[in-house]
């Protein structure tokens, strides 16, 4: 709580040993707020943070940061600017002797891909090559959990990835349990084996990342995760969906409506289908056309086409609609 701000409440979240987690949401969701108070930055007016099966927060006792055992990485990487490469990661290094520290700090910057640099000044790094210091700095002291928060936002694109897999691969290397926080889909799932999905302050559901975009657990999250349209689709007596999108593979709903959310991969240009969208927009993604496709009823769908099937906007592109992989997002009540 910041005053009478409440920026995260109903939030249960259990990380196991050696899991790779990850805390997902908006601007603003309270993931940081979480991970601050995991890491002893923040107090917490209610609940408990359990590590390791010692309470290290509860309203009015919190144990302070640096007796956590808890390894911290920043998106601004947060060095030491006037220390060379090997006093910081030699920063959190207690009770060894010089030679020991030296070893320690040399296996650290190897396992990064930075054997060598330890006169270097961090300014003399590039940004991806100081994060790597920090991550080294963050591991040196052996944490017990290691809280990352948006490391990688800082860098470009390609090299986000690359160190996102990089790291992913070392901590499972080394057993480390880790929690990322990030608003950025394609870092949480390239990194963790499941994903904690905030809105709002609240968890809405933490899963593996294909469970998170198979069965979303509402529209929040089915909006959040890749990409989709959500329509609203009338079931006949017959079972067929209105807009002729044929018959619905599954029980029809009492209501007679379902609310449906259609991945762009689940709508596929068929040139044998009868079904045919009027396509409003497209855009080239390299092997795929992206087609939006407008349903008679003006909702619209997102399709996919192979790069050398070319329909402008008003045309019409015959679409396969797979309906057995639609997440039903719910039977609606009332009209239609
Ligand atoms: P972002 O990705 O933008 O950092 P976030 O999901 O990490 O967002 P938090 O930074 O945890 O979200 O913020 C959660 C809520 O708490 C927001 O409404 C924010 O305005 C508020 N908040 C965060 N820090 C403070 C603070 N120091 N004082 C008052 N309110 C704060």
């Amino acid at each position: 709580r910041y005053g009478s701000t409440v920026a995260v409440h109903d939030a249960s979240v259990t990380v196991a040993a050696g899991e790779l987690a990850s805390l997902l949401g908006p601007s603003g969701c309270g993931k940081t707020t979480l991970l601050r108070a995991i890491a002893g930055f923040e107090p917490v007016a209610d609940g408990r943070i359990v590590l390791g099966g010692r309470v290290i927060s509860e309203p009015r006792r919190s144990l302070a940061p640096e007796r956590r055992r808890v390894g911290m990485v920043f998106q601004d990487f947060a060095l030491f600017p006037h220390l060379n490469v090997e006093r910081n990661v030699a920063f959190g290094l207690r009770g060894l002797d010089a030679a020991q520290r030296a070893a320690r700090v040399g296996e650290l910057l190897a396992m990064m891909g930075l054997s060598g640099s330890q006169a270097a000044m961090p300014h003399e790094l590039s940004g991806g090559q100081q994060q790597r210091v920090a991550l080294a700095r963050a591991l040196a002291p052996d944490p017990d959990i290691l809280l990352l928060d948006e490391p990688f936002s800082s860098l470009d694109s390609e090299l986000r990835e690359e160190l996102a897999a990089e790291v992913r691969a070392l901590l499972l290397r080394q057993g480390t349990t880790a929690i990322l926080v990030t608003h950025d889909q394609h870092e949480a799932f390239a990194m963790a084996d499941r994903v904690t999905l905030m809105h709002a302050g609240r968890v809405v559901q933490t899963a593996s990342p294909p469970e998170l975009y198979r069965q979303p657990a509402d529209e929040f999250v089915a909006g959040f995760i890749g990409q989709g349209a959500v329509v609203q689709l009338q079931v006949n007596a017959a079972g067929e969906l209105d807009n002729g999108l044929g018959q619905w593979p599954g029980p029809k709903p009492e209501s007679g409506v379902l609310r449906l959310l259609l991945r762009p991969e689940h709508v596929r240009h068929d040139p044998r289908s009868e079904t045919r969208l009027t396509v409003t927009e497209r855009r080239f993604c390299g092997a795929e056309y992206r087609y939006t496709l407008r349903l008679a009823d003006s909702q619209e769908l997102v399709g996919l086409a192979s790069g050398d099937i070319e329909i402008e906007p008003g045309g019409q592109l015959p679409v396969r609609v797979d309906l057995q992989q639609a997440v039903i997002l719910g039977p609606v009540n009332g009209q239609h």
